[in-house]
């Protein structure tokens, strides 16, 4: 007998999609699969608002399939779980992040890299199966891919910590940009920037905003708590940072010079690009070989869901409404809990 869409995926479902590049998202009745054995479903509460959606929906990226049902900052309550699962039970407070599926068996998924593997399945808009993101009224997912939501983390303020919050955190770890007594710039405060900065803070760094807007630096220093601001416009500025930082993250997904940042850092400085603007960056090779600074793009690795979870929570900002961006992000051994130290 051969399955029809509706047979593989039976329970009925609304959301809001887009049906084109125009940037308009609608209702619409779609469906998702029954809940197996290692599935949890949940009813959708809250879902951030993430760039990537917006680069999405417009198709930005060229890789839009339509009807697209953006949303991967995605919390609510379980409503059904399989019968092999254990990680949480109905009435339990969930998230679902970035990825809703891997291969499970290849050296990257071994290692908990899962957004390395690559058979990794986006929560929407896979490309290889057809996924439907958390604009919608429920969600189901494999329980190697839900997150187990602390008590204590509200759900709506905490969502963003979803894609963005572990955007900025696991490069911080990976690349070593977390040591207490070090400098680490934040390129863009907006999303990704707000969190970064919660997080440098919170592990006792020396913070320093960079935008092309004088009218962040209030925020920026009263608001989030950073030690300096530069504005990346004014020449005298950022000729007087020159050499200064040991580490620049750059959430800016607009297109812009990064030549200027490299100057900033010290020598063995790394910047790291976690933003994705449309056109590609222009690296010279000398600013880099000259003082051995090295760029680097996002290393998003979800099991350090919690000890992140701890930091946002050490920071005393944690009610901020974040409207945040970007993706491919490992939801393996989310288990979340509180109490966890660095
Ligand atoms: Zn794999
Ligand atoms: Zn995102």
């Amino acid at each position: 007998m051969t399955s029809s869409p509706d047979m593989e995926h039976p329970v009925k479902a609304v959301g809001y999609a887009a049906r084109d590049a125009s940037g308009v998202l609608s209702p619409i009745n779609f469906s998702r699969r029954e809940t197996g054995d290692e599935d949890v479903r949940f009813k959708v509460l809250y879902c951030g608002v993430c760039h990537s959606d917006l680069h999405s929906v417009k198709n930005d990226w060229l890789n839009s399939k339509y009807p697209l049902i953006p949303g991967h900052e995605i919390v609510g309550v379980v409503t059904e779980v399989g019968s092999k699962v254990k990680k949480v039970k109905i009435g339990d407070n969930v998230g679902v992040g970035c990825l809703v599926g891997s291969c499970r068996s290849c050296d990257q998924c071994a290692i908990d890299q899962e957004q390395l593997c690559p058979k990794l399945v986006f929560t929407y808009n896979a490309g290889t199966e057809v996924t439907y993101g958390g604009y919608s009224d429920h969600m189901v997912a494999n329980q190697h891919f839900i997150v187990a939501w602390p008590k204590d983390l509200p759900l709506d303020s905490g969502a963003p910590l979803l894609c963005a919050g572990i955007t900025v955190y696991s490069p911080m770890r990976y690349y070593g940009l977390d040591k207490p007594g070090m400098h680490v710039g934040v390129v863009g405060l907006g999303g990704l920037g707000h969190v970064a900065v919660m997080f440098l803070k919170a592990l006792g760094i020396k913070v320093t905003v960079i935008s092309s807007s004088p009218k962040k630096k209030e925020e920026a220093i009263s608001k989030f708590g950073a030690d300096s601001f530069l504005v990346s416009r004014d020449q005298a500025e950022m000729e007087a940072a020159v050499g200064t930082m040991d580490g620049i993250i750059d959430t800016v997904s607009a297109d812009h010079p990064i030549v200027p940042l490299i100057s900033l850092l010290k020598p063995n400085g790394k910047l790291v690009l976690v933003g994705v603007p449309t056109k590609p960056h222009e690296v010279p090779a000398f600013p880099l070989l000259a003082a051995h600074k090295r760029t680097a793009h996002k290393h998003t690795s979800f099991n350090q869901f919690q000890t992140q979870t701890s930091k946002y929570k050490a920071h005393k900002r944690t009610n901020i409404s974040l409207i945040c961006a970007h993706e491919q992000v490992s939801t393996t051994n989310i288990q979340i809990t509180t109490n966890i130290q660095i």
